[in-house]
């Protein structure tokens, strides 16, 4: 089939790796532009009609993988964290959503408080796919079964934002969950498009080390020595804290791994290149963003042992600390106090991750490749945290790596 020449946006995106999935493009322009899943298992746009000019000057202004800006408006300003106005931990106080989400179950409860008081006409999430359990599709849940069925985290590519059009022509109230890229897309539209601000009154998000590919999610199931076609359902955590990976196979036996092999051994060597250069892992445009408030060993270093789930719970905006109260008033859910000063301790790779940024997109940068463009984001600020030397090694790392990558292309 003839395919029309890449809008240039989409084409220095493509060049760059820098396309992070969110969907938002598809979601604006759905007669030329659809999510598909390419190789080696990453959500990607392909475009079945050409952009005009405009149009493609619009999708620079919303697109996440192009970059972010960040406005602190009074708040303090972490360093490595963003604007904020609190830092709690919290759970869920319903047992069965405390239990069977990520971390707390706190987002879960949360977006069951929305539902309930009648803020939002229904939920905008992820949750597994009902044909591949390892991949997920994006739900509209109206009610608590459905809040239920979403809770915990999955690893594999999401586009929440490709249905942007037909919610929108709902004419319903959403809360809308996604990563943070998908949350600056979102935000983005909406402070330039009153009708998108009216459809999402409230977004929410999490901590997000990166999106792995569903060639990830099937080396889980090889690790647990399971084929995809024996797979009835599939968890990537949750069912406890963290909880395991889980095959439910269709004779009803369940394989697992931990989270810790999971992630660590599996999961995270498959994550995007656009996820490495991310700024904002940790959702500096939502309302409320959630994490796990991991307990840390006297080395100083998160423990993954099982206990009972506790979700830090960073409001952002006024609006995300009023409803964190509203909620705790209701008894959805329950806060405890939190010190931020642990913050960077529980959450070593979001940590290096933001220290190492400058040297990667130096490197980058030097080597010819589009990058993206961040304003606000402390970028030197985090730099300087880390000793010259390892900024040193970040920077030839990523360097090496474009430049293999290269060779390889030609070879
Ligand atoms: C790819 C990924 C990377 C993460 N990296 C980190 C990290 O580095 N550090 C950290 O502390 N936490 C990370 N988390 C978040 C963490 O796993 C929990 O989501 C967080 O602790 C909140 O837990 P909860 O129990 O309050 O949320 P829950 O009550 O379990 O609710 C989770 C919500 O997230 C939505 N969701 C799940 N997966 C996706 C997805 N792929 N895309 C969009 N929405 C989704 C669900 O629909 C649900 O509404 C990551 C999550 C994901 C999906």
């Amino acid at each position: 089939m003839h395919e029309p020449r890449p809008s240039k946006n989409l084409a220095d995106i493509a060049k760059g790796d820098l396309c992070a999935g969110c969907g938002a493009c598809a979601g604006m322009f759905p007669d030329k532009l659809a999510m598909e899943m390419s190789p080696p298992g990453f959500l990607r746009p392909r475009q079945i009609a050409p952009l005009t000019g405009a149009e493609d000057d619009c999708l620079a202004g919303f697109c996440p993988a192009l970059g972010q800006v960040v406005e602190t408006q009074g708040r303090t300003d972490d360093t490595l964290w963003g604007p904020y106005l609190e830092m709690q931990t919290g759970w869920s106080t319903a047992p069965d959503l405390r239990f069977a989400g990520a971390s707390g179950g706190a987002l879960s409860g949360l977006l069951l408080h929305l539902l309930e008081s009648g803020d939002v006409d229904a939920v905008v999430q992820i949750a597994a796919s009902a044909d591949t359990p390892i991949a997920n599709q994006t739900v509209i849940s109206t009610d608590r079964a459905g809040i239920l069925a979403g809770a915990g985290s999955r690893y594999a590519p999401s586009a929440p934002l490709a249905q942007l059009g037909q919610l929108l022509a709902s004419g319903q109230r959403y809360a809308f969950v996604g990563k943070p890229c998908d949350i600056v897309a979102l935000r983005t539209l909406a402070n330039n498009r009153p009708e998108v601000a009216a459809a999402f009154p409230i977004m929410l998000s999490f901590f997000c080390a990166g999106v792995p590919s569903e060639t990830g999610g099937r080396e889980v199931l090889a690790a647990i020595g399971v084929d995809p076609e024996m797979v009835a359902r599939f968890r990537y955590r949750g069912q406890g804290w963290p909880g395991r990976a889980t095959a439910v196979l269709k004779d009803g036996s369940e394989r697992s791994m931990s989270y810790h092999d999971s992630w660590g051994s599996v999961l995270s060597k498959h994550v995007q290149h656009r996820c490495k250069i991310c700024a904002d892992g940790t959702g500096k445009a939502a309302d409320i963003v959630c994490a796990d408030a991991w307990e840390s060993d006297a080395a100083g270093y998160p423990v993954f042992d099982e206990a009972e789930g506790i979700s830090l719970i960073v409001s952002r905006t006024a609006l995300g600390e009023r409803l964190l109260k509203e909620a705790a008033a209701a008894g959805r859910i329950e806060t405890a106090a939190f010190d931020v000063a642990h913050l960077a301790a529980i959450q070593p790779g979001q940590r290096e991750r933001r220290r190492a940024l400058l040297a990667r997109l130096l490197a980058l940068r030097l080597a010819g490749q589009p990058i993206p463009r961040y304003r606000g984001l402390n970028l030197w600020g985090a730099a300087r945290q880390n000793p010259a030397l390892r900024n040193l090694k970040n920077f030839l790392g990523m360097l090496r790596r474009v430049l293999r990558h290269r060779l390889s292309d030609k070879g």
